[in-house]
């Protein structure tokens, strides 16, 4: 019907152009018939490919419900699962561009493979928005001017979460279990290189001593984002330190899922035997663990902002608009659209 519409419409104007340049000689800068065909793709549902960097990513998957979700009469998506493998996901991009995708919507697997996605999408004059991995340098780094990337700003879920963390250890004093004065923490780690990990890590942790906190760090690792590798390391350090862990900061709800699991495997969370947990993200089963109180708190991860903003901006650039045309996002001197983080407690 839309199309049988806008055939229509091209057909009248077509027809008024013809009627009226026999009678007037078309003026140099008079709009031609091509003018609304150019602009017919509007009406269509681009063409855009999207990878993820593993389906099997907690957080991830909402996200990529929430680009599907806005992709909805807006756009047709190819989407890739690139299992974690970067070289496979180089693979898909040529695949994709082959097959004559309009935009492209890429979850690295490295953060640091963004100038190489970029050649790829330069060479075929193909947008790219790049999104959740953000490459360290920054996306106006990545050599391609059609190149965006919608994320958050990293740091801002750390201090948040140091800020829920010293809250909650100066409301309750029993938190101090050994009444030294100090939190003996663990922090599982995101995966090493993404500028999520980094900067949760690093933020967590300043933010509590900038609130006068005194601090003593008994384990770190990285459980990969992963609720099983946060549940072993949980145990290995329950196996190590016991009584002596205080807190347990996890870059993500994934590994703190993982972590409650081994803390509730050692008698926690029955009678008054607590341990403090937090993460980031506020996915549904860490919204219940924080409901019940297994949970001390999380920071929301806005999956369903981001996938939209994603989406929102590929189509965009698909149809060679300005990228933010109709939208509310804001992008700053890197090209990044940033989704604000929300702190959430009971
Ligand atoms: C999320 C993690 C997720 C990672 C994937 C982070 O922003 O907090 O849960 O595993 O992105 O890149
Ligand atoms: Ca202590």
């Amino acid at each position: 019907m839309r199309k049988l519409f806008s055939f229509l419409l091209i057909a009248t104007m077509a027809m008024g152009f013809t009627a009226c340049s026999s009678n007037t000689p078309a003026p140099a800068e008079t709009p031609t018939a091509e003018t609304p065909a150019a602009e017919a793709p509007a009406d269509e549902k681009p063409l855009i490919g999207v990878t993820i960097y593993k389906y099997d990513d907690n957080f991830m998957s909402f996200v990529r419900q929430n680009i599907e979700a806005a992709a909805d009469g807006k756009a047709e998506l190819v989407m890739n699962d690139s299992q974690n493998d970067q070289a496979k996901q180089n693979d898909q991009v040529d695949a994709m561009i082959a097959k004559g995708v309009k935009a492209l919507a890429i979850n690295l697997v490295d953060p640091g493979a963004a100038p190489a996605i970029a050649e790829k999408a330069k060479a075929a004059n193909i947008p790219v928005v790049f999104f959740n991995k953000e490459y360290p340098d920054g996306t106006d780094k990545t050599g391609y001017d059609k190149a965006w990337y919608v994320g958050t700003t990293s740091a801002e879920s750390g201090v948040i979460q140091g800020e829920l963390i010293a809250e909650g250890w100066k409301a309750n004093a029993n938190w101090d279990k050994n009444g030294d004065g100090k939190m003996q923490y663990v922090m599982l780690m995101g995966e090493p290189g993404h500028p999520d990990a980094e900067a949760r890590t690093k933020y967590s942790v300043d933010t509590v001593v900038a609130a006068g906190i005194e601090v003593e760090e008994l384990a770190k690792q990285t459980g990969m984002w992963d609720a099983a590798k946060g549940k072993e390391l949980m145990e290995t350090w329950l196996a190590a330190h016991g009584e002596k862990i205080e807190m347990v900061i996890c870059n993500n709800d994934g590994m703190a899922l993982g972590a409650v699991e081994a803390l509730k495997a050692s008698g926690y969370f029955e009678g008054d035997k607590f341990m403090p947990v937090v993460g980031v993200d506020a996915i549904p089963e860490a919204l219940d663990l924080v409901e019940k109180g297994q949970m001390a708190g999380t920071v929301l991860n806005d999956a369903e902002n981001q996938g939209k903003a994603t989406l929102e901006l590929a189509v965009n650039a698909a149809l060679g608009k300005d990228v933010l045309e109709g939208t509310s996002w804001v992008l700053d001197e890197t090209r990044a659209v940033r989704v604000p983080y929300v702190a959430v407690t009971k």
